[in-house]
């Protein structure tokens, strides 16, 4: 079929808009609109027959949709109101009676039902660059800040506020709170019970007063206008450890964020003031969603600080010579007693890179360990009943064990914990080149 001839068989399906026209033949000629490829038809065929064009039409096809992309940009800046970001993407939900029509006509023409361009795609486009322009912001497909719905049947636009990710390190300097928020084990986080508020939490629904979390996020989410947020560790320390050190990689997701261009340095003095004497944060800068894995998987070995006691008074020489066969020792661990209700039981060979350490009394010393991710301390020095093999406590023959454990690093085995192309800023850089 030549073109001519489909161009007039669109035209005899009734009366039919430029853009509806143009979508049909959206592969030929580069650099137009769909808008002008239809009035060019339509141009041509008037010249041909000495008629004259319609200039109003009632479309069938996209019944005036076409026409309305100014409309659909003036709703989304609207609905944008105060948020602030730099990119974003669009999309469009359309009608299905539309969708419909755009088949009907290809059907009726005799061309592919997906010849051309649909309406959905041409609006994603269209509406996108009109609010682009006036917004003075930028697309971008794979990460952007904010995603902006249009909802052809609802006729209503829906923003969706992508979270903000930061990066850093943290240490914690007390025992006694846990890393992440825990719900309360009596009311399972819903802070009563059914006699009224529960007396465990006194309805705070938390098992633990604070977290490491909340100490950081609180000022993370009043600052950053954000609903809640998500905190991803590497890893994560006992309760009753510090961590201390060059302290432990983190990201903290803020869920949608109004506030993104944000200063990391301010953000950073008020958490630190926030969680003075318990956490300290160094900040990093912003990340993609892409580090929260990263930081995850990236194996990293730990180094520790055991306050350890023993049974009987040991002597000098005993606890260095059984250092000494640690250092360098590959470790076959069992899960330990204490965690093998809730993981699975099965043995791990783990690698202690280096052991060091000497007494403080004749029945205490202080141990630095540094092992291989998932090498149990505790085990290691107490031997967990046979479960743990070499251990401290066979090796110097006397029982010892753990009283107070801190990570004083974490260091990642392979590569580094900064990604560079998963950071998009640095905390001593102003915002995104433009
Ligand atoms: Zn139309
Ligand atoms: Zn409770």
């Amino acid at each position: 079929m030549d073109l001519f001839e489909e161009v007039e068989r669109i035209i005899d399906q009734g009366e039919i808009c430029d853009s509806c026209m143009g979508q049909v033949f959206a592969e030929r000629g580069h650099g137009l609109t769909n808008r002008e490829r239809g009035t060019a038809w339509k141009t041509i065929l008037a010249m041909e027959n000495n008629n004259i064009i319609e200039r109003k039409v009632d479309c069938w096809v996209c019944l005036g949709e076409s026409y309305r992309f100014e409309e659909w940009a003036d709703l989304a800046v609207m609905e944008l109101g105060e948020i602030e970001f730099k990119t974003y993407k669009i999309g469009t939900r359309m009608s299905p009676l539309l969708d419909e029509n755009a088949k009907l006509l290809r059907e009726l023409v005799g061309v592919p039902i997906d010849s051309g361009e649909s309406l959905k795609t041409e609006m994603n486009r269209e509406v996108g660059k009109i609010v682009g322009d006036r917004m003075k912001k930028y697309f971008d497909a794979d990460g952007p800040d904010i995603i902006i719905l249009l909802n052809v049947p609802t006729r209503s636009v829906e923003i969706q506020v992508n979270p903000i990710f930061i990066y850093g390190r943290y240490k914690k300097l007390i025992r006694g709170i846990p890393q992440t928020k825990w719900p309360c084990r009596e009311c399972k986080g819903r802070g009563t019970s059914i006699h009224g508020v529960c007396e465990r939490c006194e309805g705070s629904g938390k098992q633990y007063e604070e977290s490491v979390q909340e100490l950081i996020d609180s000022v993370a989410i009043i600052q950053m206008e954000g609903e809640s947020s998500t905190f991803h560790g590497a890893g994560r320390e006992d309760i009753d450890a510090k961590m201390l050190g060059t302290g432990r990689p983190f990201v903290v997701e803020i869920k949608t964020p109004k506030k993104r261009s944000i200063d990391l340095q301010v953000l950073e003095e008020n958490m630190n003031k926030n969680a003075f004497g318990k956490v300290e944060v160094e900040l990093e800068g912003v990340v993609n969603r892409k580090m929260v894995a990263h930081i995850k998987e990236l194996p990293a070995s730990k180094t520790y600080e055991a306050r350890i006691k023993f049974d009987r008074s040991v002597e000098k020489d005993m606890l260095k010579g059984a250092l000494e066969m640690l250092d360098g020792a590959e470790i076959k661990q069992e899960t330990p007693t204490r965690v093998v209700h809730r993981r699975a039981d099965k043995t791990r060979i783990r690698k202690v890179y280096s052991a060091r350490g000497e007494l403080t009394s004749d029945l205490t010393a202080n141990l630095e360990i540094h092992g291989e991710k998932g090498l149990y301390i505790k085990e290691l020095v107490s031997g967990d009943s046979g479960r743990t093999n070499p251990n401290l406590t066979d090796l110097i023959g006397v029982e010892a064990v753990v009283e107070t454990l801190d990570v004083i690093s974490v260091v990642a085995e392979e590569g580094r914990f900064d990604v560079p192309e998963y950071i998009l800023r640095r905390k001593d850089k102003e915002g995104l080149e433009e």
